[in-house]
């Protein structure tokens, strides 16, 4: 029988903030994978919460990491190193626009949000592959960044945050294109709405959420579960030909016209 096994293999998981969070939802499945964690966090508010779910993988190391301070990514690369030896796997789950950037029109953003919002929601992911690429060499990897169909798609209020999925998107293919010779993978996974910190920052998260439940095909909204477990399978070796790939878990949301 074949069976989904990350044993012997490593994860980098960014974006836990607490149980909510896609990244957590998505460290459990790597976790019951049997792949070996290890987590970053943003801020000492967060420092606790993080200590506290992570304590569920003995092993795993847990660290400071804000993606605009190029000490704490240096350090956290440099953990890993020392402490794994390599990354197999690399989870990117974090974004952030300023409020206000959430709240006005779109019309109003002002460069400032869109640098910011731009910055860590897209530019990351291509600065944190640029450090994990040589941890990853000998065998290859997986990279996985977490998106929404407002890259798209007008969304209101999703604003300057749908600039930043679409920057994002593209560079999931750019990288892939440019990464698969040294076979390492890189996809992300277009979410449905899930009510979490973040989420509830977005003006109408509910309407959102209650449209998507509406009109989906499966007549509901998703489960952060599925979205670790799609994970779990785009990290593991039953995803080896898949690259390059936006992978809608939203219960079939994005095939509807009306
Ligand atoms: P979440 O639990 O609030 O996670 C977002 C994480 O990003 C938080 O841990 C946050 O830390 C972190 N972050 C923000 N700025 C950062 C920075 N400068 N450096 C490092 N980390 C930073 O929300 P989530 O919904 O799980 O979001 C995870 C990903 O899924 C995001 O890319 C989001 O756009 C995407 N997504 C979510 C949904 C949804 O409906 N929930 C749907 C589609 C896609 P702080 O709390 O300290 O800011």
């Amino acid at each position: 029988m074949k069976a989904i096994d990350l044993s012997g293999k490593t994860a980098l998981v960014l974006g836990v903030a607490n149980q909510r969070s896609l990244a957590w939802a998505i460290a459990e499945s790597l976790g019951e994978g049997g792949a070996q964690l290890a987590f970053t966090y943003q801020g000492e508010r967060l420092q606790k919460n993080v200590h506290t779910l992570a304590a569920q993988f003995p092993e795993a190391p847990v660290m400071a990491m804000d993606v605009t301070s190029e000490e704490q990514v240096e350090g956290v690369f440099a953990r890993v190193e020392r402490e794994f030896g390599k990354l197999d796997i690399l989870i990117h789950s974090i974004a952030f626009a300023p409020r206000e950037a959430l709240e006005n029109e779109f019309i109003d953003t002002t460069l400032e949000s869109w640098r910011i919002a731009l910055e860590i929601s897209a530019y990351s992911f291509i600065h944190l592959a640029k450090h994990a690429v040589p941890l990853m060499e000998d065998k290859g990897g997986s990279m996985l960044a977490l998106t929404y169909m407002a890259s798209q798609r007008v969304v209101p209020k999703y604003n300057v945050m749908g600039a930043a999925k679409a920057a994002l998107e593209h560079g999931v293919r750019q990288l892939a294109g440019e990464l698969g010779p040294r076979n390492i993978r890189v996809n992300a996974i277009s979410a449905g709405p899930v009510p979490t910190l973040s989420a509830r920052g977005i003006s109408g998260f509910s309407n959102m959420s209650a449209h998507h439940r509406e009109k989906a095909p499966l007549g509901r909204n998703i489960e952060a579960r599925e979205v670790g477990d799609t994970a779990l399978f785009l990290s593991s070796d039953l995803a080896s030909g898949i690259t390059g790939e936006i992978v809608y878990v939203d219960a079939g949301y994005n095939i509807m016209a009306l």
